[in-house]
């Protein structure tokens, strides 16, 4: 059976003191759920000690980026094994801002998702279509598209350590979210898309995330459809009583 996953992403938020509050105050007043993983991604810097605070807990800790190369001349940048060497096992790679402000491809986001499954972590695969591509009605296409360039080059024996998170860029920190209906419609072709591909075993395995303005108050509806597995949360994520809310609406 899949999991269920809420992921807080918090982007470059939060300073030292506020992600040491945030992690204290979801590991104390969340409470484990058989199936339900839950993720938080802070930024690089606070990596270390997100894992630290979060040992004795279930709460999963994720990066938000990592570099496509293994080592080198990439100055500023983070590399996969300086992940693992904090203890840090899976990374956000393909988020709309990362593929929109920095110029971020499918070719780079294959290599990426490569480097990070050879590595064995865990990936939160992000994809989903403009407003323009939505409007033309291609946004169905834009998502198979997506999907297509980037895990028809992944070994299939990897594939089950991708989450998918679906993630209309209309949607993305603009308060206007997708309805269920349009996420349910959205994910069950993405899942219709693998089992195409890579066979129903995987397609019915795989977590499918919504994330786009998900809150308290649209979090159950989303998440009670067939296909949607979870959120990838933006912008509630960072208020602790709005993440419990939407954690607790499974
Ligand atoms: C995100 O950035 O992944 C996201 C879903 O943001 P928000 O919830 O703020 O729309």
């Amino acid at each position: 059976m899949r999991s269920n996953i809420i992921a807080g992403n918090w982007k470059m938020n939060n300073d030292k003191n506020k992600t040491k509050e945030l992690i204290m105050s979801i590991n104390e007043a969340l409470q484990k759920k058989s199936n339900l993983r839950v993720i938080v991604a802070p930024s690089h810097v606070h990596l270390e000690s997100a894992i630290l605070l979060t040992k004795d807990s279930f709460i999963e800790v994720s990066a938000q980026n990592m570099h496509h190369k293994k080592s080198g001349a990439y100055t500023g940048e983070i590399s996969a094994l300086m992940l693992l060497s904090i203890g840090v096992k899976s990374v956000i790679i393909g988020h709309s801002e990362r593929r929109a402000f920095f110029k971020e491809d499918d070719l780079l986001l294959t290599e990426k998702v490569k480097l990070a499954l050879d590595n064995n972590m865990e990936v939160i695969f992000c994809l989903g279509e403009e407003l323009e591509d939505r409007k033309k009605s291609n946004h169905f296409n834009i998502v198979s598209l997506q999907i297509n360039n980037v895990l028809s080059k992944i070994d299939s024996s990897s594939l089950k350590k991708i989450i998918i998170a679906y993630e209309p860029v209309w949607a993305i920190g603009t308060g206007e979210t997708a309805t269920a209906d349009q996420a349910q419609e959205m994910h069950l072709h993405i899942r219709r898309f693998i089992s195409d591909k890579y066979g129903e075993d995987l397609a019915q395995s795989i977590s499918i995330i919504y994330g786009g303005s998900v809150k308290p108050e649209n979090a159950s509806e989303i998440f009670s459809k067939a296909d949607v597995d979870g959120g990838l949360i933006g912008g509630a994520s960072l208020n602790f009583e709005d993440f419990l809310k939407i954690s607790n609406s499974f």
